[in-house]
């Protein structure tokens, strides 16, 4: 019978070992007037340079499979970073690519080394491809990685990769490249540094250029953040070209569209362009933590990213608060270890700041 039929079946049970904890990641986002939640770039993007976008998406055929190696896209990046298409790997999003580095170099015997409170995705993905997670907690005040503490996890025998994010997510801090250079020196892991925030540190913070001299080096970027392309699920990495072999060599082949080459072609010419909105978010991250810090009982950290970390009591209480009394949606993140109270605020526009820090300045007050 078709209903014993059902009651029966466990499709967690025959799930692969490793999997049989997760769940989909459904956030179920309340629509809101002012979204501050996802660091996204809510700002509005020069005309030129949103028509040249719109241009390539137009006359994009559909009915031809995608360049799986994305070569056009390859080419434009290495020139822009001065290596070889060799070193560039592209993929849907910097998410695709941290998995399938944790896939490809990870595994049990292979371990990776974070620096919490960090990324959730990094141990979430990890445990996917059943590579165990080795947590160095940061500093609970100033969130400064524990060099010391990293150099020691890196050198044990099982250690695989160490993923170092700079600026970090949440915490908004650089790395110190002086530890990167310890890791590259004192160990023999992967160091995978995750950029996807350095435009807004200033492109001079970037390492990417360290990697020509260093085979075990891998530098993360992304479009969904200072390119305001969240949505089309691009990013990439520059890595030793025996790295993006690899990579190449175990990816989806097609999972990067044609949609997704052809503009994010059009963004990368077009960069250039993207300075003043790069700088107008480095100013109105100065004023909104002004603002923010001015305000009784609100901590807030300092921060190279286009998001600000603060804490203030009742951090989950002003987040529902005002998501419902003001539809202004921030994250949460008072569950998370080393983060109790702590809220994260993406940097949006001038009007989107002035906003949120009136409705944190009266919500404060109410839940002191
Ligand atoms: C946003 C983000 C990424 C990449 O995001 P994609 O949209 O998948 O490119 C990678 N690392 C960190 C720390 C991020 O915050």
């Amino acid at each position: 019978m078709a209903a014993d039929a059902k009651a029966g079946f466990d499709a967690v049970a025959r799930a692969r070992t490793a999997l049989q904890g997760f769940e989909p990641y459904d956030p179920a986002f309340t629509p809101s007037r002012i979204n501050l939640s996802a660091n996204e770039n809510t700002h509005e993007l020069p005309a030129t340079f949103t028509a040249a976008l719109r241009d390539a998406m137009v006359a994009t055929p559909l009915n031809r499979y995608p360049d799986p190696m994305a070569n056009e896209l390859r080419d434009l990046l290495a020139e822009r970073h001065g290596v070889e298409r060799g070193s560039v790997m592209v993929g849907n999003g910097g998410d695709e690519l941290l998995f399938n580095l944790f896939f490809t170099f990870g595994g049990a015997g292979h371990a990776l080394i974070t620096c919490p409170p960090d990324f959730s995705e990094y141990a979430n993905f990890a445990k996917m491809c059943e590579m165990p997670v080795r947590s160095v907690w940061r500093d609970a005040e100033t969130f400064d990685a524990d060099a010391d503490a990293l150099v020691a996890a890196a050198q044990a025998e099982d250690a695989a990769m160490v993923v170092l994010t700079s600026p970090n997510n949440p915490t908004g801090n650089l790395a110190d490249p002086a530890l990167v250079r310890r890791l590259l020196d004192e160990t023999n892991v992967l160091v995978l540094l995750d950029e996807a925030y350095v435009e807004f540190a200033g492109e001079d913070k970037s390492l990417v250029s360290w990697v020509a001299e260093n085979p075990r080096l891998i530098v993360l970027r992304t479009f969904s953040k200072a390119f305001g392309l969240a949505g089309l699920r691009v990013g990439y990495l520059v890595a030793d070209p025996a790295v993006v072999d690899m990579l190449g060599a175990i990816r989806q082949i097609y999972s990067e569209d044609v949609i997704a080459q052809s503009v994010a072609c059009a963004a990368v010419a077009r960069r250039e362009e993207l300075a003043p909105v790069v700088a107008d978010i480095v100013a109105e991250r100065a004023l909104l933590a002004e603002g923010l810090a001015a305000i009784e009982g609100v901590k807030v950290w300092p921060s190279a990213g286009n998001f600000l970390l603060v804490r203030l009591a009742g951090a989950s209480r002003v987040r529902a608060r005002l998501r419902d009394e003001y539809s202004i949606l921030v994250r949460d993140f008072s569950y998370a270890p080393g983060l109790n109270d702590c809220l994260r605020i993406t940097v949006g526009t001038h009007d989107e700041n002035a906003e949120l820090l009136a409705a944190v300045t009266q919500l404060a007050r109410e839940e002191a």
